[in-house]
């Protein structure tokens, strides 16, 4: 029989990250096949985001449910844009423009250091959902730089790295992100 799985997010490059950790066997649905809009934001942490949105998501499908909040937090800018991350881009029209603002805030600051986070959320109808963080530390680069994966991968250089995650071959970028430690923590949790 096929196991199946929503992931619970209507952000693209989300989507195609989770699906390529999960393992084959599933056959992953997304809220879009569903026709399901996502909740609203209404959580003062990734966490209780992302446990929002799966607890929102499974009572559509009897199946398991994966979800995931997560943004980018600036030291200088006060951790900010963070569980933000996306109304910031929709604010300031688009990714594009919300990182040249990002960078114009911070064009004469040295102190560059941001981590990405993720919450990642499990949830399996009538069963207690299981939530675990996955954190990735680096610096806002001087530049956008690069044209691969999504959001704010452009200015984002993760410690020890040289390049932008949007310079990094796709592949390379989701072995080591926060997205891909907080899976690995998750199967450590619950066998998927
Ligand atoms: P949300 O979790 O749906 O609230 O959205 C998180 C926001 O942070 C989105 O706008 C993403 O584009 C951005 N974001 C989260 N993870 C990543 C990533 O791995 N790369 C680039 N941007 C990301």
């Amino acid at each position: 029989m096929i196991k199946k799985i929503l992931i619970g997010t209507h952000n693209k490059g989300k989507f195609k990250e989770i699906a390529h950790l999960l393992p084959k066997k599933y056959k992953k649905i997304s809220p879009f096949l569903l026709k399901i809009s996502s909740p609203k934001e209404t959580g003062k942490s990734f966490k209780e985001n992302s446990n929002l949105k799966a607890n929102f998501f499974s009572k559509f499908v009897d199946y398991p449910v994966i979800s995931d909040d997560s943004g980018l937090c600036i030291k200088y800018l006060k951790n900010q844009p963070g569980i933000y991350s996306a109304r910031l881009a929709k604010k300031k029209g688009g990714f594009l423009n919300a990182m040249k603002f990002i960078l114009k805030k911070m064009k004469f600051e040295k102190n560059r250091s941001a981590t990405f986070i993720c919450s990642l959320s499990f949830k399996i109808k009538r069963r207690k959902i299981i939530n675990v963080e996955g954190k990735i530390n680096g610096k806002i680069s001087h530049k956008i730089l690069g044209k691969k994966g999504f959001g704010y991968d452009p200015i984002f250089i993760p410690k020890n790295h040289k390049l932008t995650f949007g310079e990094m071959p796709k592949l390379k970028k989701m072995r080591i992100d926060h997205r891909f430690i907080a899976f690995k923590k998750l199967r450590k949790k619950v066998k998927i």
